[in-house]
């Protein structure tokens, strides 16, 4: 199989679909790679990179677009790419149709096969493409937040981890699933004090155990997280409920309660935000300040450490993409139900009930 990677064209999207060490996997299963030139270079991948793999470099997307059976990207296509995907062509890549019908309506007219990264289930369940992305979004909203505390950056200028003598930073989390925990262990391992609620019982439990009472564990009540956030210095937004936008936990009111220059990293915001005053920002500009408190709201924040994003995700969407490769797209989708689980599009079809639903489509 022809397999083909283009640069993305997402605003500050930095992330590149295979990396050489992964192009180099599909050339050894027998397959030819192309990439756009350039295609890696936000990752700190150089072309030379991908021809020492045995890559073939094309200079345009539409080049690559027009030569290969399948294209791994990561973005959903945007507008000046609808019209280069081709009939039969696979398209593997994160999709998020339910929130865009120009795109749905793009894929289902190239009568492409789109295959979402985000809707492939695992053997064990769970979205084993999606799950590198929370635990990295959890991670840097630590680092993020402890960047935003520091007073040159609009914080109170408070250090997570405290000197002796001198209080640690307390850290309140909401939500204990994969942002919740990637950002537990980077709090509590920077030393601050860390406070987690949860409406799951049995996830405060898991936590409890294992952190043993180094971290504070609290049910998730609206008095609670009032309590919790008058006390806070940072805040994680790491609520999600399946399949719908985030409940709004932090009222307007609980922030005029806040420490003035605490930090509120809301990583819900992808989901609309758990915080009532959350509104999407940007890398080039993530911050802005409400009520005294600082609010950081980017939507892909992984995208900030591209490199290592672009690899986390590689490891998740390799064996996968080797898999369609050697087996052609078809006998790939049968043979694995997981994988299926992804197939949003095929031929003019759409093949996801969920996303058929938000349309009012035939599924
Ligand atoms: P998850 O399902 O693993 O965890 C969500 C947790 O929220 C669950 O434990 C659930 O019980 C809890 N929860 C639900 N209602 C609650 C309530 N009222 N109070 C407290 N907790 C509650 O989800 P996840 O993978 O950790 O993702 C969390 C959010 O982060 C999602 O909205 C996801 O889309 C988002 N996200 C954003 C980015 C970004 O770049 N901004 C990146 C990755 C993930």
């Amino acid at each position: 199989m022809k397999v083909g990677t283009v640069t993305e064209i997402k605003k500050h999207e930095y992330r590149v679909g295979l990396t050489p060490n992964s192009a180099k996997a599909f050339i050894d299963h027998g397959h030819a790679v192309y990439i756009q030139k350039g295609a890696g270079e936000g990752s700190g991948y150089q072309d030379d990179m991908y021809e020492q793999a045995g890559c073939i470099l094309q200079d345009t997307a539409k080049e690559v677009f027009d030569t290969c059976d399948m294209i791994v990207k990561v973005k959903e296509p945007l507008e000046p790419e609808y019209r280069l995907i081709r009939e039969n062509q696979i398209i593997y890549t994160y999709l998020h149709l339910a929130a865009d019908k120009a795109l749905t309506d793009a894929m289902l007219e190239s009568k492409c096969i789109g295959i979402a990264f985000e809707t492939i289930k695992g053997r064990n369940g769970g979205l084993p493409c999606l799950k590198p992305m929370s635990q990295i979004a959890g991670r840097l909203s630590v680092q993020e937040g402890a960047k935003y505390l520091e007073k040159p950056f609009g914080g109170r200028g408070v250090l997570l981890a405290g000197v002796p003598g001198v209080e640690r930073a307390k850290v309140v989390v909401l939500g204990a699933g994969i942002v919740g925990t990637s950002a537990i262990k980077i709090a509590a391992g920077m030393g601050a004090e860390v406070t987690v609620l949860d409406i799951n019982l049995d996830r405060l439990e898991y936590l409890e155990d294992i952190y043993q009472g180094r971290i504070n564990t609290v049910f998730s009540t609206p008095q609670h997280i009032q309590e919790c956030l008058a006390d806070a210095d940072l805040v994680i937004g790491a609520v999600l409920i399946p399949g719908a936008a985030a409940p709004k936990l932090i009222k307007r009111e609980y922030l005029k309660n806040m420490k003035k220059g605490a930090v509120i990293v809301d990583v819900a915001i992808d989901q609309g935000g758990c915080s009532e005053v959350s509104h999407v920002t940007y890398h080039d500009d993530p911050v802005y300040v409400t009520e005294g408190v600082v609010c950081y709201c980017v939507g892909n924040m992984p995208g900030a450490v591209s490199n290592t994003s672009t690899n986390a995700l590689n490891n998740a969407i390799l064996n996968y993409g080797l898999h369609i490769a050697d087996k052609g797209a078809e006998t790939a989708l049968k043979e694995d139900a997981g994988l299926l689980e992804g197939l949003n599009i095929y031929k003019g079809k759409l093949t996801y009930r969920a996303v058929a639903e938000v349309y009012g489509l035939e599924f």
